[in-house]
């Protein structure tokens, strides 16, 4: 197991010097408030080491245990919480064994003022929309008021969204804001980021295009690279990310979280649309221009059906491609379980790639693999 883990550890390393740390885990591989404005420090203790959390208002022990890069279970199980109900009262305190502690939560007072809606307001500070509006519940006003001017609310922030929202340009080109909480196939999606509309793709499902501010930057970085790159003339189509906010999706299993992409295996422009995808019909050269594209950003891994892979592979020894890209890009021939190369078996994944892209420096919350959820993307 300690092999399996060092192999991923030294992967991801070659592949991405910049995001990595020591110590070959890599669940929080790319987190790291240093490159997202925060003054703040998360910190990694060496081992699992026990800590007290107080419960402030709307956090729940899905999110609460995501924060710790604990397992939601794992956090029941030590504080004696059998219920299935997540919420849990104010000002309890919770015994957890944290893998990382990012600084506490911080209370910041805010009056709202023209034109604020309880959206805006949670948008502008970084949590949720619900959460903040169920702690300022009453019963007079209910649950559907509008946020009314001049309403003093207590919001409990995290110092290192909070600072990352508030350092916020004008030029930024992708919204600040945009996170994931927890894994990929368990967790949610706080603040989507719609994808832009661009030039040599589409959005074949605009209702589930959403991603982190991270993934999408990543991503429209990839596609302007890949434009630049290639010699392909058909259309990229993109298919599903996540929804707005995340959470189950048809039957995906991940795509929570907004790091998840499906993208469908570009076809040469000589086959018509209504034609079935066969191997033969896909454009291996664009496929692979991409894949370059993706692995100069933080896409984490790109899932393609092994079976796929051989014919990707050998079509691009055709074209002359050498063994070291080869093997830095593909996992095949290394065999559909190897932990090399940045494309990866999936099963099922024959007409499309599935890209996973990293948590961004400012996601505290964020679990960059399904560690612990097991098994391949869908
Ligand atoms: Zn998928």
């Amino acid at each position: 197991m300690r092999a399996v883990v060092r192999a991923l550890g030294f992967a991801a390393l070659l592949l991405r010097p910049a995001g990595v740390r020591a110590g070959g885990d890599d669940w929080h591989r790319s987190i790291d408030p240093a490159r997202c404005d925060s003054a703040e420090a998360i910190e990694y203790p060496p081992t699992q080491r026990w800590i007290r959390h107080r419960l402030v208002p709307g956090e729940s022990l899905a999110q609460v245990a995501a924060r710790y890069g604990v397992r939601e279970a794992d956090l029941r199980a030590h504080n004696g919480i059998d219920s299935r109900v997540p919420t849990l009262v104010v000002g309890a305190t919770l015994r957890v064994k944290a893998r990382r502690v990012p600084p506490p939560r911080r209370e910041v007072l805010y009056t709202a003022r023209e034109g604020d809606s309880w959206a805006s307001v949670a948008r502008a500070h970084g949590v949720s929309s619900k959460q903040l509006r169920a702690h300022h519940y009453t019963r007079e006003r209910g649950w559907h008021a509008p946020l009314r001017e001049g309403t003093a609310l207590r919001i409990w922030v995290d110092p290192v969204v909070h600072d990352w929202l508030r350092a916020g340009r004008p030029d930024d080109t992708i919204a600040r804001g945009g996170v994931g909480i927890g894994a990929p196939d368990t967790g949610e999606l706080r603040h989507g980021v719609a994808i832009p509309e661009g030039e040599g793709y589409t959005l074949r499902f605009p209702d589930a295009s959403f991603g982190t501010s991270h993934a999408v930057g990543e991503l429209v970085r990839a596609l302007a690279d890949f434009r630049a790159r290639t010699d392909y003339e058909g259309t990229l189509e993109l298919g599903t990310m996540s929804r707005e906010h995340g959470g189950a999706l048809g039957d995906h299993r991940s795509h929570r979280t907004g790091r998840d992409l499906d993208i469908a295996l570009p076809r040469r422009v000589d086959v018509p649309g209504w034609m079935p995808l066969t191997p033969r019909r896909v454009d291996w050269r664009a496929l692979w221009d991409l894949a370059l594209a993706l692995a100069e950003v933080d896409a984490t891994v790109v899932y393609l059906d092994y079976t796929l892979q051989r014919d990707f592979y050998r079509a691009m020894r055709a074209e002359g491609v050498g063994d070291e890209a080869l093997r830095r890009i593909l996992q095949y021939p290394r065999g559909h379980k190897a932990n090399l190369g940045l494309v990866r078996h999936a099963p099922g994944h024959d007409t499309h790639v599935h890209v996973r892209f990293g948590c961004g420096p400012c996601e505290t919350e964020c679990i960059e693999l399904g560690a612990w959820a097991g098994g391949p993307a869908r």
